[in-house]
């Protein structure tokens, strides 16, 4: 607890994703139209988000992805960046994604939202032209470059798992952890550790079976100066918010001490780029953790076992 407050102090005012450009923040409030005469690199030719035509993505059946490490319950903490709640955990227990369109190992390093003044827009990447009312991101560095900086400056240096939220009648229990502190981060620079731990697993992979069907292509951050260094990963199902639910996040407030009312980048030119869809391969195992892979021969052992019983007992 007391190495986490340490940690705490030193990342709540000023957390590493808006850090490390300090002089980006006040980009974000001039407007998404204005960022590329500051930073060329906002109107090059991998910008996101985009919009994924579902008629125009070219079918492939990838590896599982995996995620490892999301078992665990992690201590977690939301701070108020002034552009997005973003959510951090204790670093010693690390996350690890790998397969599908990635040739090497990812360690999370945060994850943060996107949303919109209603609840008919808000996600950054659109669908078939739809706006859903709230995204996740999901941040991931390749551990070759040992920290999420390093990882900047190369063109394969972030993986970035999105998620996109409908309204639902009923709040989503998952999510109360973190929509319950957000009226405590209401100014830019709080932070809270949520009450409980967090269950990774719970809201990175709600549904096993559904997680290796995904939309992939080559983008860029989608904050100033929207660096070029992202392979995004966006699932085709849909996660549930209630309409209360997303609206606590509408509460928080930026640099000017004015609602965040939204936060999204509207969408940028594909130009040349094939936008992957992932079909479910039923030869593969799905990936998580890697327990599935495990529990099939297993069953084949048993299976075996029975038969030779059977054949012995005749
Ligand atoms: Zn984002």
């Amino acid at each position: 607890m007391k190495e986490l407050k340490v940690s705490l102090t030193k990342k709540c005012h000023y957390p590493k994703f808006i850090g490390v450009f300090q002089n980006k923040i006040n980009l974000i409030f001039v407007g998404p139209a204005n960022w590329s005469k500051e930073y060329h690199t906002c109107s090059g030719k991998l910008q996101s988000p985009i919009n994924i035509d579902e008629h125009n993505v070219t079918n492939v059946s990838l590896s599982p992805l995996r995620l490892i490490g999301i078992d665990n319950p992690h201590q977690s903490y939301v701070t108020n960046t002034g552009h997005t709640a973003t959510l951090r955990t204790n670093e010693s227990k690390a996350v690890m994604l790998s397969g599908g369109p990635l040739e090497n190992i990812y360690v999370f390093e945060q994850l943060h939202f996107h949303w919109g003044e209603n609840d008919h827009e808000g996600s950054e990447d659109l669908i078939n032209n739809h706006s859903f009312p709230m995204e996740m991101h999901a941040v991931f560095y390749k551990e070759d470059y040992k920290s999420f900086n390093e990882a900047l400056k190369h063109s394969d240096g972030l993986a970035i798992l999105a998620y996109l939220y409908e309204v639902s009648p009923q709040p989503n229990p998952t999510y109360e952890p973190i929509v319950k502190v957000l009226p405590d981060i209401e100014t830019m620079g709080k932070g809270k550790v949520l009450q409980e731990p967090l269950l990774l697993e719970n809201v990175l992979v709600p549904d096993i079976a559904k997680i290796q069907d995904y939309f992939t292509y080559p983008g860029s951050l989608t904050t100033p100066p929207c660096l070029e260094v992202a392979r995004w990963i966006d699932f085709k199902d849909h996660q549930q918010l209630s309409h209360d639910q997303l609206a606590a996040f509408r509460d928080l407030r930026n640099q000017e001490g004015d609602k965040l009312t939204h936060n999204f980048r509207p969408v940028q030119p594909l130009e040349n780029r094939e936008v992957l869809h992932n079909i479910l391969n039923n030869t593969h195992n799905s990936g998580h953790s890697g327990q599935r892979s495990v529990k099939i021969p297993i069953l084949f052992v048993a299976l075996g076992a029975l038969v030779a019983i059977f054949l012995f007992a005749m």
